[in-house]
């Protein structure tokens, strides 16, 4: 069994490379956190591995630091591959692996993923990178292309096991573990452990070290959750309210759509927020530098779905609002892990409507822990805020001096004005720019609730507004399932996830529902995305005679509406 190093909570006493322990000490780590102490002893023996404990426990270094340790540095050929789910995790893990790595002369580290030039891959790749990271997909292409060979791997990683599978990448992960030697070391690391990740860890890990941190000892106890009952039009209200008096640093508001994002983030800007969005709608090197502004405070609140803002790491993340309610449980899971990072503490406010009840109930006991109610802030508490904040400001200019504004108030004393009638008339200049307070109550309700189809069923032939039907070349006989193609599209194409509508899966074709308004460049690279080893060659789904338009589905079966969380 493992070695029991597992005492001392301290980096100098796990057997690291001298160069892997030196950068570990430059980023300022103080001591390995659980699954560290527990998972780097044996990855340092060479010994498979099932790594299991929540976001934002330190998985990454967990399987970084004595991976690098282990490197031949003067063989040029992939040594280490790190498979991750989407394109922004797999690029995470890759500038971990350059910042643990960041004394090993001669590292280079190839980034593989969707969506993204194959000039740099390739040139990564034959400068002889010893360590690849990337998107099931690329790595695959690359495989096939033989640019990518795995014949000199001694590890192979799946970050993020049970988004994942989630995703649909079971297949090609099965491949990718065909494809690796038999003697490389085969490590899993995940969030959580659907019965699917036993099933293949049984089938591909070779009596393998199981290290599984309780997630309420992690996560949990550094994350204060609360809920807010309040109701569709009365939120945008409240969600001013509370970050008005919530000590906020950097906050992160979930929203179920696109479409509410968008909308979001214009009603929050409009009350002067310095607020931004994070969909699949932009580029990479926009979403990147979309991060890059929060990390920095140029950006305070993010307005994000679920797929956008997983995996986030960014630290001054104070508050996590669940604006619209998560889909699940472990959605709610990876969206408040945004917050507490890194050993910090963390607030997350879920808001539920009237009716939202029983939802909240199942959260609470999958996650095993209860979220205590709080009420939105009512008038008098946001005045009495605000006297707080402009006290405060007022006894900063005191200290500060204001000796140039002397003059005048003496002029105004000696008109006869009431010192204390003039400090209320400054005050009331002073505060003149404050936001007047708005109505919590919901103006009158409307229709349509949120998780109603506008309109028409799934089964009619008319795409949903906005949106494209088309193609792609593999179906029921290929055994594809509607999670594989939305992971796929998603990763080739960069575009979010939740931007891919209705998918409706035939015996020899699907049909998917993209947004219209995706460029043609997208298109192209969603064509070249692989499927169950097939490449989907996307076209517009014009309903053919011999397919023409009908109420029922072709082959019997009712159409799959994309269930983004299985
Ligand atoms: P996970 O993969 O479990 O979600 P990450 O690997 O992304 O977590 O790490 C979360 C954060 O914790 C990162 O900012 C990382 O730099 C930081 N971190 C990791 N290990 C340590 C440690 N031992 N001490 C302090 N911070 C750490
Ligand atoms: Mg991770």
């Amino acid at each position: 069994m493992t070695s029991s190093s597992v005492a001392s909570p301290n980096f100098g006493d796990l057997a690291l490379l001298p160069a892997v322990l030196s950068a570990v000490e430059t980023l300022g780590y103080q001591t390995p956190s659980p699954i560290q102490m527990e998972t780097i002893p044996a990855l340092l023996e060479g010994r498979d591995m099932l790594g299991q404990a929540q976001t934002g426990t330190g998985k990454t270094a967990a399987f970084a630091l004595p991976l690098l340790s282990r490197l031949e540095l003067t063989r040029r050929e992939p040594q280490v591959l790190v498979m991750a789910p989407t394109r922004e995790l797999a690029q995470q893990v890759a500038v971990s692996f350059s910042r643990y790595g960041q004394n090993l002369q001669g590292l280079e580290v190839a980034t593989l993923c969707g969506g993204q030039e194959y000039r740099e891959q390739l040139g990564a790749l034959r400068r002889g990178a010893q360590v690849v990271v990337g998107t099931p997909g690329r790595i695959i292409d690359h495989l096939d292309r033989g640019s990518l060979k795995l014949d000199g791997l001694s590890a192979l990683v799946l970050d993020e096991a049970d988004e994942m599978l989630r995703m649909g990448f079971i297949d090609d992960v099965k491949r990718v573990v065909a494809d690796t030697p038999k003697e490389a070391q085969r490590v899993f690391f995940s969030a959580t452990l659907p019965a699917e990740i036993e099933r293949i860890v049984n089938r591909y890990l070779v009596d393998p070290v199981k290290v599984s941190i309780e997630s309420r000892t992690t996560t949990g106890e550094n994350i204060e959750q609360r809920l807010v009952r309040v109701d569709g039009g009365a939120k945008l209200e409240a969600l001013s309210r509370i970050l008005e008096v919530e000590p906020v640093d950097g906050a992160i508001v979930f929203v179920r759509t696109r479409a509410a994002c968008t909308t979001l983030t214009e009603q929050l800007s409009a009350r002067g927020l310095n607020v931004a969005s994070l969909s699949g709608d932009l580029d990479q090197s926009l979403r990147e530098r979309t991060i890059q502004r929060l990390k920095r405070g140029k950006v305070d609140v993010l307005i994000a779905t679920d797929v956008a803002a997983r995996g986030l790491d960014v630290p001054r993340i104070t508050h996590v609002f669940n604006y619209d309610l998560p889909q699940d449980s472990e959605a709610y899971t990876h969206r408040i892990g945004r917050t507490g990072r890194a050993g910090r503490t963390g607030t997350s406010i879920t808001f539920v409507g009237f009716r939202e009840g029983r939802k909240v109930g199942w959260i609470e006991q999958a996650t095993g822990q209860k979220m205590s109610e709080m009420a939105v802030p009512d008038e008098s508490a946001i005045r009495a805020h605000r006297d707080e904040a402009f006290h405060q400001k007022v006894i900063a200019a005191l200290t500060a001096g204001a000796e140039e504004q002397q003059a005048l108030v003496e002029r105004l004393i000696g008109e006869g004005y009431d010192p204390v009638e003039l400090a209320c008339a400054f005050a009331r200049l002073a505060r003149a720019d404050e936001a007047p307070i708005g109505r919590l109550q919901a103006p009158r309700k409307e229709r349509a609730p949120r998780d109603a189809k506008p309109g028409r069923g799934p089964r009619d032939r008319v795409p949903s507004e906005g949106m494209t039907r088309y193609r792609v070349a593999v179906g029921h006989k290929d055994g594809v399932k509607p999670g594989q193609l939305v992971g796929a599209l998603a990763n080739e194409g960069g575009i979010e996830g939740a931007r891919i509508g209705r998918i409706d899966i035939r015996n020899a074709f699907s049909v998917v529902e993209l947004p219209s308004s995706l460029p043609s460049s997208i298109l192209a690279k969603m064509a070249r995305a692989r499927v169950a080893g097939r490449p989907l060659e996307i076209s517009e789904d014009r309903g053919t005679s011999e397919r023409a338009p009908r109420r029922r589905n072709d082959d019997g079966q009712a159409p799959i509406r994309r269930q983004s969380r299985a």
